[in-house]
């Protein structure tokens, strides 16, 4: 019998130590920063991938057969995702990641979050109104992204804790690290003034110095219109300002148009890890902006 009870323990040991926490993000950042805390012993897919607009993602059945399936569900929150992850989580009927339950982790937790509106006005189509959802493109922010998620693997697979408390400080020393260097890029251009397309920056401008003085958008989420363009025109000419920060999901003729009306410069920066094929990972992400951004200065 104890010959037997052994042969069992053998057979079911490794399909035990193997089994993965399988998560689902809905933005490749906390894909790449659940990789990073959970290393082997996750299994991530994210939903939207580094060039899409993640405020605005079509629903795909496959995302629903993912989502069904998960052990843990991470989500911006806020209203970044209000769009389309409410419909997905109820199509995907898996109580442990419905809000509330067990698996179902809210990234913004703890985050110190900027720009909460005073008032709400949902009538001008602002998709901003819980304070700036785009707080991932602060690099500090992402030790405390890590955090939340080492809490949540520690408690659905407390036997590893030691494993994934490990990886949350190399990868909280990795930031801090690589934070000085950034910085140390960036200084001499530190309250450079510049236009954005979309309403978010302010953390990476928080951090990094940059001066973010309007937006190709009259409001988040609403394109750019004539009178908005022409203000932007007329603003660039009398601050003296020479960049417009772009990103990958939007058209670039509006930003073309300003800068050809200025003589101003068009930069792209990546606002997701897989923007681009170079950026695969959270830390990719920041060399690649803070680059773009040193190119377009000099
Ligand atoms: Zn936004």
């Amino acid at each position: 019998m104890k010959k037997y009870v052994s042969l069992l323990l053998l057979l079911f040991a490794p399909l035990c130590t193997h089994a993965q926490l399988k998560i689902v993000t809905t933005i490749p950042d906390l894909k790449s920063i659940a990789e990073y805390i959970g290393g082997d012993r996750v299994n991530v897919f994210s939903i939207a991938t580094g060039y899409q607009n993640p405020h605005f993602v079509d629903p795909k059945p496959s995302y629903i057969l993912k989502l069904s399936k998960a052990d843990i569900f991470i989500t911006v929150g806020l209203d970044l995702e209000t769009g389309w992850v409410p419909a997905l989580l109820n199509s995907a009927r898996n109580q442990r990641i419905q809000k509330g339950g067990d698996g179902y982790v809210d990234a913004s937790t703890n985050i110190p979050l900027l720009q909460i509106p005073t008032s709400v006005n949902r009538g001008e189509g602002d998709i901003h109104i819980y304070g700036n959802p785009h707080y991932w493109l602060d690099p500090l922010n992402g030790k405390i992204i890590a955090q939340t998620i080492a809490a949540t693997l520690s408690r659905l697979d407390p036997g590893h804790q030691v494993q994934f408390r490990a990886n949350l400080k190399i990868f909280t020393e990795k930031i801090d690290a690589k934070i000085k260097e950034w910085e140390g890029k960036l200084t001499r251009f530190k309250n450079t003034k510049v236009i954005a397309y979309h309403n978010e920056w302010p953390y990476f401008e928080h951090r990094f110095g940059l001066t973010i003085v309007d937006f190709l958008e009259p409001k988040p989420g609403i394109p750019p219109t004539a009178s908005q363009l022409t203000k932007i025109i007329s603003i660039m000419k009398s601050e003296q300002i020479s960049i417009i920060i772009n990103s990958p999901y939007f058209m670039s003729e509006s930003a073309d148009l300003v800068a050809r009306n200025t003589g101003g410069k068009v930069v792209t920066l990546a606002t997701s890890v897989g923007a681009t094929e170079t950026i695969k990972s959270y830390f990719d992400l920041f060399d690649y902006n803070v680059d773009q951004i040193l190119t377009a200065i000099q």
